[in-house]
Formats: structure tokens, C-alpha cells, sequence
């Protein structure tokens, strides 16, 4: 088998491959993405994350989300489903929602594949009012992404919501308040942070 990123072939004799699920990268671009459990605070909003949206994980993710390399999807999670599954057991799942032009343009709904084999059931009915876009926005316009989403759903026990890469935090942030009236507890993580 071949690692997915560099091509280079992986030694599938290793003693982990015969205990763990198999690893889709060689060990030097798993070592190079630095993985590191942390919570940071932004916004007040306390997010677990596992890596730094920085070097090989960020030229992964864009080769994934933006050059619609479609096969890396389960990378990013490796190692870590597990621990998502037995850590949020009882918790329903809410990937914060992407665009519907962005889903379009990308062909595929990249958060829904990182997050394809973590097992917890997912929360519907959160849409976006409106279609924008986040980067490069002033403070007034990430208030505007703030107000920018709406829940039709029933109410809501423990709520786990997650995305790929957290910045100013205002999808974050937009997404739990709108839940927050309705959900018993939340809890947020963020496949990478990216610092500013
Ligand atoms: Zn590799």
C-alpha cells in the first residue's frame, strides 16, 4: 500500500498495523502533522482540537477540501475516532454547516467525510440563513456569521459540534448560541486552530 499524500510505499509489517486499523499515510507524513491534543479558549468558547492548521496538515486539508482529493477524507480522524466515539458516547453530532454553494463548487460535503466513521448520531434541522462566505471579514460582518444560522429541530440533550479549522471562532460561536437555548450541553472541537 501507498501512503495517500506522498506516494512513498508503506512498510505494512510494522507491529501497529497488526493491531490498529491501517494508517493510509507513511509514518513521516503522520509524524509531520504534529498531532497534539489541546483546548484553546477563543470567544469564550472552549474547543478541543488535535492539530495546528500550519505546514503538512493545512497543505493536506486544502489538497482535500479545495483540489477535491476526495480519498484523504479519513486521514485527518485517524487515531482519534475512537476516542471521539467512547469520549462523546450519548452526544449527537453537529458539524457545522458549509455553504450550499461551497458544497457545490467542491462537489462533496468535506466536514460530513472527516467525520464519516465517528458514530454518533447527527443533529438535523440547523441550516444557514444566508450564503457568505468567511474569509477576510470585518468584526461587524463575523457578527453577521454569527446571527447567520437557524434551528428547526427538536430539543436537544448533549450536542457535540465540530469543524475543521477554527479562527476568529464566529461559526463556532454562531452555530452554539443558536442551540444553546435548546440543548442541555455542548461541547465544541475543532479538528485544527489556526493561530492569528
Ligand atoms: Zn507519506
Amino acid at each position: 500500500m501507498k501512503c495517500l499524500y506522498c506516494d512513498k510505499e508503506i512498510d505494512t509489517l510494522s507491529l501497529t498495523s497488526l493491531f490498529l486499523k491501517e494508517d493510509e499515510l507513511c509514518e513521516k507524513c503522520r509524524k509531520q502533522l504534529n498531532r497534539e491534543r489541546k483546548i484553546i479558549e477563543v470567544s469564550g468558547l472552549k474547543i478541543e482540537t488535535f492539530y495546528e492548521y500550519d505546514g503538512l496538515f493545512r497543505s493536506m486539508l486544502l489538497q482535500y477540501k479545495e483540489c477535491h482529493d476526495e480519498a484523504l477524507k479519513g486521514v485527518f480522524l485517524y487515531g482519534i475516532e475512537d476516542y471521539i466515539n467512547l469520549r462523546y458516547f450519548g452526544y449527537q453530532l453537529l458539524p457545522v454547516p458549509s455553504t450550499g454553494t461551497k458544497i457545490r463548487q467542491r462537489g462533496f460535503d468535506h466536514l460530513a467525510g472527516i467525520f464519516e466513521n465517528v458514530k454518533l448520531p447527527r443533529v438535523k434541522g440547523l441550516m444557514m440563513n444566508r450564503e457568505m462566505c468567511q474569509e477576510g471579514k470585518s468584526l461587524s460582518e463575523r457578527r453577521e456569521i454569527i446571527d447567520n444560522y437557524s434551528y428547526n429541530g427538536v430539543h436537544l440533550n448533549k450536542v457535540l459540534i465540530v469543524d475543521d479549522v477554527v479562527t476568529t471562532g464566529s461559526s463556532l460561536m454562531g452555530v452554539f448560541r443558536t442551540i444553546e437555548p435548546i440543548s442541555k450541553k455542548i461541547k465544541v472541537l475543532s479538528l485544527a486552530y489556526k493561530k492569528y
